[in-house]
């Protein structure tokens, strides 16, 4: 049963290339299909989450996370009466326009862009990646994706304003996306806030000391543990209290979104897309523990030192190879050295770059700016 506020696959924009009706799949499962089966997809499973280097196979990487906010998504939005297709598509898809190397990469592909009077912006990479790069079937280029998805890819995590971003009018920036999309961008948080937790203490780069001292809602939840289970080894506690954050968030958001939709009255999908702001939020007190949480994170896990040397490697690793590929185009395989011809240069490199897992882009750092040229690798 879907909502009133929700989207309807049958009122869909459609596809840029119209394609027949499935006979018992509609567009959006379709389209969740496609996005399982690109290339793209594939890759996340060796794309750096937040360690570069694998200290173990038990730590979330690319795939995995995306994985889980697809499932948190699902839930939130079932209890919405939202369209569960449209959401499961666009929580598959949130995450391709990722480089390697996960911020880090992200940050030093964007410097190195700047460089030549560019930037490098994921989303809009997730974009070119369904619109172009995924080569697969006869009819079309890319995916063909319905335009919901397309538009939820672009507006899930930020506002592009149209002033700045003429080449995604189409998108309707001066609209909010619908709750299908709003909803993608705090899945994901409470998605990783939880799991680098869990990922930090199993790297050992958080103690549960500090974690109980930096987050008092994790304390709270780990004490109610330890009173449940006074037995367990500490670990399970420690999952039990991670559990608990995770199921506060994804019940706070569910319960304060149907109050805000009760409020505002909000009663169609043109009311969502045309409130001041985005209607998905946390409760005040949940959103302060979420901010809290996550500084918590940027401090310890993010920047701290332990990760520095993954951090400059990545960054030494993107700029070199994207300097040596502006200085030797001949280089670069022969579909991209076609495209240099259509494209600027420095955007072809970058999007070479950008589609590479952890794994390729070392194999290519070594063959092209390895030991022989810099004595580091
Ligand atoms: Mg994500």
């Amino acid at each position: 049963m879907l909502a009133d506020y929700a989207v309807r696959v049958e009122q869909s924009r459609g596809r840029r290339i119209p394609e027949p009706q499935h006979p018992y799949r509609n567009d959006f499962q379709r389209d969740r299909d496609r996005v399982i089966h690109a290339r793209a997809f594939r890759r996340l499973e060796a794309k750096t989450q937040v360690f570069t280097r694998p200290f173990s196979d038990h730590f979330r990487n690319r795939l995995t996370h995306t994985i889980e906010v697809a499932q948190i998504a699902r839930t939130i939005a079932t209890q919405l009466g939202l369209n569960v297709d449209l959401v499961e598509a666009l929580a598959l898809v949130h995450d391709v326009g990722h480089p390697p190397f996960g911020h880090a990469g992200e940050k030093a592909l964007d410097a190195a862009m700047r460089e030549h009077g560019y930037f490098f912006d994921h989303n809009l990479h997730a974009l070119r990646i369904v619109e172009d790069f995924e080569v697969r079937y006869a009819q079309f280029r890319g995916l063909n994706l319905t335009f919901e998805v397309r538009e939820g890819i672009i507006k899930h995590s930020r506002d592009y304003p149209a002033d700045q971003f003429p080449e995604l009018a189409e998108y309707l920036l001066d609209q909010r996306p619908p709750l299908e999309a709003q909803l993608i961008d705090l899945a994901d948080e409470i998605a990783y806030d939880t799991a680098d937790l869990d990922d930090g203490y199993e790297a050992r780069l958080l103690t549960l000391e500090q974690i109980r001292g930096g987050i008092p809602v994790f304390d709270r939840f780990f004490r109610e543990a330890e009173q449940a289970y006074p037995n367990v080894v500490e670990k399970l506690k420690f999952n039990e209290a991670v559990k608990r954050i995770l199921d506060r968030m994804v019940g706070d958001l569910i319960r304060n979104l149907q109050n805000r939709i009760k409020t505002e009255g909000i009663r169609s999908l043109e009311d969502v897309r045309g409130w001041g702001q985005r209607l998905a939020t946390f409760s005040p007190e949940v959103e302060e523990e979420r901010r809290g949480a996550k500084e918590f994170l940027h401090e310890k896990l993010y920047f701290s030192a332990a990760l520095d040397p993954e951090k400059n490697d990545a960054e030494r690793v993107i700029r070199e190879l994207f300097e040596f590929w502006m200085a030797n185009p001949a280089s670069l395989p022969l579909s991209y050295q076609e495209k240099a011809g259509l494209e600027p240069l420095p955007r072809v490199v970058c999007d070479y770059i950008a589609g590479m897992t952890d794994n390729f882009i070392y194999e290519q750092y070594a063959q092209y700016c390895g030991t022989n040229h810099h004595g580091r690798h």
